[in-house]
């Protein structure tokens, strides 16, 4: 029977301290699962974790930086340990850019967001897939972004990143298919988080702004991309491989 019943399935989480990686834990927690918390953040983190036993389900929060490869092959082995198996990878955490044309990036600001957007994801896949493999399969999910499919004034170097989620996706996906273990990504919209607090500024004018990109004149909420990555890991999705899945209120989608 097709189902997004995830009880005795593990999942592990990035990014999970706020914003859309708290609200896909949360979901896959109440889906079923056991859920591994990465975050930088240890407050952060610690919320997060504090929630998940009212879905009745276990949580391991486990602070790591996902540039650090050490700290990322630990992260998935101890959740192994933790759990004895992981199911789905959520490949969540991000930084964003602050909006500044090409020209004036600087290089430390570049390789950061390299690091953490790009090199992050592909340390993490590095290590779920084995992981995955022993538990005889899974899904993952890569958070991409708008930015990964069109251009943005103000963001070449974060587009840089999302655009390379997307390759390294699709091309990861085709790797592993054979092997039961599919590989999608999704693109959000304007989603009201912590991270879009700080790009929109916060302010009544910033959220307008950003809201002026939107056709459907409000932001996303972090549960409309959870339930994506819920339903992408599911049987639900179960034949969706190598796709970038665009959630993101018509944004990207032309002139409205
Ligand atoms: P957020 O900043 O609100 O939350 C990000 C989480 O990742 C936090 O818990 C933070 O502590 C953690 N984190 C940051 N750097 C880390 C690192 N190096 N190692 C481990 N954890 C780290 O962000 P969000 O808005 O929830 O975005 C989540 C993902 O979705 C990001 O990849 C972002 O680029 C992408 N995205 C967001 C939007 C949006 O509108 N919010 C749109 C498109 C794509």
């Amino acid at each position: 029977m097709i189902t997004t019943d995830f009880t005795d399935k593990v999942a592990f989480i990035t990014g999970a301290g706020v914003g859309i990686g708290r609200a896909t834990a949360l979901a896959f927690a109440e889906a079923g699962a056991d859920v591994a918390l990465v975050s930088i953040d240890e407050d952060d983190l610690n919320e997060t974790a504090r929630l998940v036993p009212d879905t009745g389900r276990r949580a391991h929060p486990i602070v790591a930086d996902v540039s650090d490869a050490s700290a990322v092959q630990a992260a998935v082995s101890s959740t192994a340990d933790e759990f004895g198996r992981i199911d789905f990878a959520v490949n969540n955490a991000g930084i964003e850019q602050p909006p500044t044309p090409l020209d004036e990036t600087g290089q430390d600001d570049w390789n950061r967001l390299i690091a953490v957007n790009l090199t992050g994801v592909f340390l993490a896949m590095k290590h779920e897939i084995p992981a995955m493999r022993e538990s005889g399969g899974g899904a993952i999910v890569n958070l991409s972004s708008g930015a990964g499919v069109v251009g943005i004034s103000g963001q070449a170097a974060y587009a840089a990143t999302k655009h390379g989620v997307i390759g390294m996706t699709k091309s990861a996906a085709l790797e592993v298919a054979a092997e039961g273990i599919r590989i999608n990504a999704i693109c959000p919209g304007i989603i009201e988080t912590p991270m879009m607090g700080r790009f929109s500024g916060g302010t009544p004018e910033g959220r307008a702004r950003v809201i002026a990109q939107e056709p459907v004149g409000r932001m996303g909420r972090p549960e409309e991309i959870a339930s994506a990555a819920l339903w992408l890991c599911s049987d639900l999705g179960g034949f969706a491989v190598s796709h970038a899945l665009v959630v993101d209120g018509g944004q990207t989608v032309g002139i409205s």
